[in-house]
Formats: structure tokens, C-alpha cells, sequence
């Protein structure tokens, strides 16, 4: 096989406490992965059927792999982890071999969950087949849909798409029975940028001059992984002041970095 299964196979070890903010998002995934991953029997006898694949969409940085891997880790799956983008790149010829691969691995260590973070580089919509390239993105793709067609809703494995370009995604992934249950993963609001900050805090030598409210006021725009990294910069400025707490004034100045930062990279994206 070209895959080496232990690259792809991850044991993760993220709780769903560990997610600020998607408490509602956490409940939906719970109920259409983990719990017929878990209770199949629930559903035969209802006699309903829970979706095969998820997508998981919103900007990046907001937890999209984070919640992928704390249902696989509370539903005791086996998490298989592909980067679409990379499937089509490193294996030029071979996506849909590869596919086909990471679907039979699924198949052995069931149940399972496969996550394909980035899933609009083979997925999106495509309007001109003209290129050899191209030809081999659609192939592989076709291969994708071609695997989700060939399992059943109450088979042990679950998929779960991420990204961060719905808008471009080719409406045969979305049909019913493929990727049916869209979810989106926003940036967080001011509760839940608190609810991030309090998780990451907790681990943190904070004086009382810190006020998780205001922090969490004035970080509009931040994603989850902006706030991760808001508290390890106020941490690297109280290191350089030889501080032996964190307080207010270095997560200001941290704050004020960042969001330069974060202009100039807007900037260049554009
Ligand atoms: P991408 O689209 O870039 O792949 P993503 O949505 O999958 O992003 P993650 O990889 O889950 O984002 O998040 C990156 C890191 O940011 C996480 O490992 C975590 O440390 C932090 N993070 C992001 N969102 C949250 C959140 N909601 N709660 C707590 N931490 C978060």
C-alpha cells in the first residue's frame, strides 16, 4: 500500500472540555458520530439512520480538528487522519489509490473515523477538466464518493470533512448520503472566546490584575488558536520582564502584537 497506516493513525487524547465555545456544535457531533459509533442498536430499532459523513466548516483555527479528534477519542474510534491537499500533491497519479487505501484501513480497525481536514482541494467545484492535474483531482475525488456510496449508515466508520471554503465545494459531496450534515465551526463570540480563554488559563500563573472579561471584550476577531497563542506571547513578555506571574499588561501587549500581526497578514492575503 502506499500509505504507511502509523503516519495516518493518530490516538488522540482531546476531551471535550478541552473545546471553548462549541458547546452546541459538541452535542450535535455527539449525537450523529459518537452515538451510533457507540449504540447502533438505537438506531435499528427506531429504524432511522444517522449521516455517514459531516462536514465540519468555518475559518481556520477555530477547533474543526480539535472536535474531530474528541469524538474519535470518546467514541473509542480509531482516528485516521488525511489532508486532502496532500493526497492530491505527494502521490501524483495515485489520490485514488490512495483513497482507496485509507478507506480499507478504516474498514480493518473499525469502528473508525476518518477525518479529511482541507477536503475543498479535491472537492471543489470544477470547471474546466483541461489539465492533466485537474483530470486526477476529479479522479480522486470520484474515488471518495465512490467509497461513502459503498458503506451503510450503521457500518462502524464515520467521516468528517473540514474546511474553510464551503462556498466552493462541488454540490455532489453534499448530496444525501455523503457529506449530509453540514456543521459550522464560527469564530468564536465573547462568551466563547471567555469560555477559551478560562480553559487555557487554568494552566497558567496569572496574577489578580487579569480580567478574563475584558480580555475576552476586546480579542473580537480572534479564533481559538489566536487565543492560544494570545497567552503564549503574554507568557514569553512576562519571561522577558523576569516575571514570575503573567499579568494584565502582558496579555495587552501580547493582544497589540497580535493583532499587528494579524494586519499585516491580512494584508498579504489580499
Ligand atoms: P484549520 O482550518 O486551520 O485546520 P481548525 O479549525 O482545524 O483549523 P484546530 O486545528 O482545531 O483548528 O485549532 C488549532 C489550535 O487552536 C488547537 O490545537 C487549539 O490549541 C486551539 N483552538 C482552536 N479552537 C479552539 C477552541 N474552540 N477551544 C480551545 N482551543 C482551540
Amino acid at each position: 500500500p502506499l500509505i504507511k497506516s502509523m503516519e495516518i493513525i493518530e490516538k488522540p487524547n482531546v476531551k471535550y472540555n478541552d473545546i471553548g465555545g462549541l458547546d452546541q456544535q459538541i452535542l450535535e457531533v455527539r449525537e450523529v458520530v459518537e452515538l451510533p459509533l457507540k449504540k447502533p442498536s438505537l438506531f435499528k430499532e427506531l429504524g432511522i439512520t444517522p449521516p455517514k459523513g459531516i462536514l465540519l466548516y468555518g475559518p481556520p483555527g477555530t477547533g474543526k480538528t480539535m472536535l474531530a479528534k474528541a469524538v474519535a477519542a470518546e467514541s473509542e474510534a480509531t482516528f485516521i487522519h488525511v489532508v486532502a491537499s496532500e493526497f492530491a500533491q505527494k502521490f501524483v497519479g495515485e489520490g485514488a489509490r490512495v483513497v482507496r487505501d485509507v478507506f480499507e484501513l478504516a474498514r480493518k480497525k473499525a469502528p473508525s473515523i476518518i477525518f479529511i481536514d482541507e477536503i475543498d482541494a479535491i472537492g471543489a467545484k470544477r470547471v474546466d477538466l483541461g489539465t492533466s492535474g485537474e483530470r486526477e483531482v476529479q479522479r480522486t475525488l470520484m474515488q471518495l464518493l465512490a467509497e461513502i456510496d459503498g458503506f451503510q449508515p450503521l457500518d462502524n466508520i464515520k467521516i468528517i470533512g473540514a474546511t474553510n471554503r464551503i462556498d466552493i465545494l462541488d454540490p455532489a459531496l453534499l448530496r444525501p448520503g455523503r457529506f449530509d450534515r453540514l456543521i459550522e465551526i464560527p469564530l468564536p463570540n465573547i462568551q466563547g472566546r471567555k469560555q477559551i480563554l478560562r480553559i487555557y488559563l487554568r494552566n497558567m500563573k496569572i496574577d489578580g490584575s487579569v480580567d478574563v472579561d475584558e480580555l475576552a471584550r476586546i480579542t473580537e476577531g480572534f479564533s481559538g488558536a489566536d487565543l492560544k497563542n494570545l497567552c503564549t506571547e503574554a507568557g514569553y513578555i512576562a519571561i522577558r520582564e523576569g516575571s514570575h506571574f503573567i499579568n494584565m499588561t502582558h496579555f495587552k501587549a501580547s493582544i497589540d502584537r497580535l493583532r499587528s500581526k494579524k494586519i499585516s497578514k491580512d494584508v498579504i492575503d489580499r
